[in-house]
């Protein structure tokens, strides 16, 4: 085995158990770009059916939409780097399509959506939403923003994916990707002091764990530059879920500790957003 990032043989790997089917994975990790994955080819599992099971938030999804304030910092992140005015921003893995309604509607907010519940939801809220796979889409244009959250993790060719979203991005356009990353404090005391496993290693559903370094590099070499970056919990971590007010008043310090430095400017947690430039 290769690595499937920079397809050095410096390669090892350890065995890690699947939350949704009963088969451990080999989680591989290179010494040369720092990168991990799973192979999803290891056991013959249909990953279809995979997500159909497991993804019952789509089930519950509706139309109602109310802005929130996490996705309002993301428009206001990213208006503040565009050096102009956002004219027109694909969201891709969009859902119901709750981030790219927090952009004025007199822009191109478009969206690409595989589930068909979210997808429908999306249009009935008048977004221009493609339902295929990225690599299979023919798009006539560039686009001033293109935002993937949590999605990277998901693909079964990450780096195909980055070299098309590349093309897509207009001159001096934004490239924002999230994703979750080992390389934190959080996921170092898991490995070292726990026996639990770190909940983003959920082989077949998440295959790729880039490192920053290759991510950063990877981009550059098409033509992007990092202007920004930080970490989050992603609303995930909170010990008091289950007592009433605790809960909320951590809850809501949590959202304020990742939404502003200086904490967010360290990697203690596992979310990590980056924020590229298109240079030429
Ligand atoms: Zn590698």
């Amino acid at each position: 085995m290769n690595c499937k990032f920079c397809s050095s043989q410096t390669i090892s790997g350890k065995k890690i158990q699947s939350p949704y089917v009963n088969y451990e994975y080999t989680l591989y990790q290179c010494k040369q770009c720092k990168c991990r994955f799973f192979d999803i080819k290891e056991h013959d599992v249909d990953i279809e059916d995979v997500y159909d099971k497991y993804s019952t938030k789509h089930n519950k999804e509706v139309a109602s939409f109310k802005k929130n304030f996490y996705w309002t910092r993301q428009v206001q992140r990213i208006e503040k780097i565009l050096n102009r005015k956002v004219l027109s921003v694909l969201d891709i893995g969009c859902r119901t399509g709750d981030f790219l309604m927090h952009f004025p509607d007199n822009l191109d907010r478009e969206g690409v959506e595989l589930s068909e519940n979210s997808a429908e939801i999306a249009k009935g809220r008048s977004l221009t939403v493609y339902q295929d796979f990225v690599e299979n889409i023919n798009f006539d244009k560039q686009y001033d923003v293109v935002t993937c959250y949590a999605l990277l993790e998901h693909l079964l060719e990450p780096l195909t994916f980055l070299d098309k979203l590349s093309n897509m991005v207009s001159p001096g356009g934004v490239v924002v990707i999230m994703i979750p990353t080992y390389e934190c404090v959080k996921q170092w005391i898991i490995d070292r002091f726990t026996s639990v496993r770190w909940w983003m290693y959920s082989p077949p559903q998440h295959l790729n764990f880039f490192s920053k370094q290759f991510l950063d590099r990877y981009l550059a070499k098409n033509n992007f530059k990092l202007v920004d970056r930080y970490w989050t919990s992603g609303g995930m971590f909170n010990p008091f879920r289950n007592i009433l007010l605790a809960g909320r008043v951590f809850g809501k310090s949590m959202t304020l500790i990742d939404e502003y430095p200086p904490v967010n400017k360290l990697p203690i947690f596992d979310h990590m957003y980056s924020y590229y430039v298109k240079i030429k």
